[in-house]
């Protein structure tokens, strides 16, 4: 349904972020993904990609580097000639007691979690036409946050709520779609089900278990496609009931 599509992945070298690279040029897209570190990942998860006879390619740039950010997304719908999808999906994890917080990772969970999605949706826009896809991959955390400690991450994918309301109003008479999703714990670097929290996580939710990148990613597949079109500005939980 997505066939010959464009689509440009800010985060795709692992986790949810990879899984989206994958699951999208499976359904035929060409998929250009940054990563910022995960060099050896990224061209790893290209290799995959293309042995299943996809189309991707991996480019280095910081999300919280808004002119690397920008240039790569000129550079890809130069190269393709335009962007039809994108996802927002880089995001870091600061977690510590709020005396400790310091300003520092503060302002980089600020810079990667929401100015990289504004400053991508930006840029991006100027290469889309009618049937565009934004989806940024936001967290069950915006609506519930039970845990100390999370406060600067619970306000950066709160933030993300509303931007995404307001940038389907600036896109939407375009006939552009932006969206928020946003999952629950997933099995990955950053929350791995082997983790000190998972057992506290799952005794929260309604169904007891860490969600797979693939469900995360087949969900973004639908809302990347012909029939999401009438979904735009909605921030969409898929959490296995955390926020219930
Ligand atoms: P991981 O830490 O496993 O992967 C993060 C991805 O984002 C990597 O590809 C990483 O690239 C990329 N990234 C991080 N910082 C930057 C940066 N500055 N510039 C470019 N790319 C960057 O995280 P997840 O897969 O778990 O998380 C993906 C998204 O999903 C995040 O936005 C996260 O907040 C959200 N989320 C995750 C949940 C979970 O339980 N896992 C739950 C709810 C939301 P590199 O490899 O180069 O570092």
């Amino acid at each position: 349904m997505i066939d010959g599509k464009i689509a440009f992945v800010q985060g795709g070298s692992r986790g949810i972020g990879a899984a989206i690279a994958k699951r999208l040029a499976a359904d035929g897209a060409t998929v250009v993904l940054t990563y910022s570190s995960s060099a050896d990942k990224a061209a790893q998860l290209v290799a995959e990609i293309e042995a299943a006879g996809g189309k991707a390619q991996a480019v280095k740039a910081d999300s919280a580097d808004a002119s690397a950010l920008k240039a790569a997304i000129r550079n890809a719908a130069e190269a393709h000639g335009r962007i039809d999808i994108l996802v927002n999906n880089a995001g870091v994890l600061a977690i510590a007691p709020l005396e400790d917080f310091t300003l520092e990772d503060f302002d980089r969970t600020l810079a990667i979690n929401v100015r990289s999605v504004f400053v991508a949706t930006q840029e991006a826009a100027r290469h889309m036409g009618q049937g565009g896809r934004v989806i940024t991959i936001g967290s069950t955390n915006a609506e519930r946050m039970p845990f100390g400690g999370g406060a600067a991450y619970a306000m950066s994918k709160s933030a993300l709520v509303g931007l995404t309301k307001g940038m389907a109003r600036d896109l939407g008479a375009r006939g552009i779609t932006v969206n928020n999703v946003q999952p629950g714990p997933v099995d990955t670097d950053m929350n791995p089900d082997s983790g000190d929290f998972a057992g506290a996580l799952k005794a929260m939710m309604a169904l007891p278990r860490y969600g797979k990148v693939e469900e995360i990613a087949g969900f973004v597949s639908y809302l990347a496609g012909p029939e999401a079109g009438y979904i735009t500005g909605a921030s969409l939980t898929i959490d296995g009931g955390f926020s219930a």
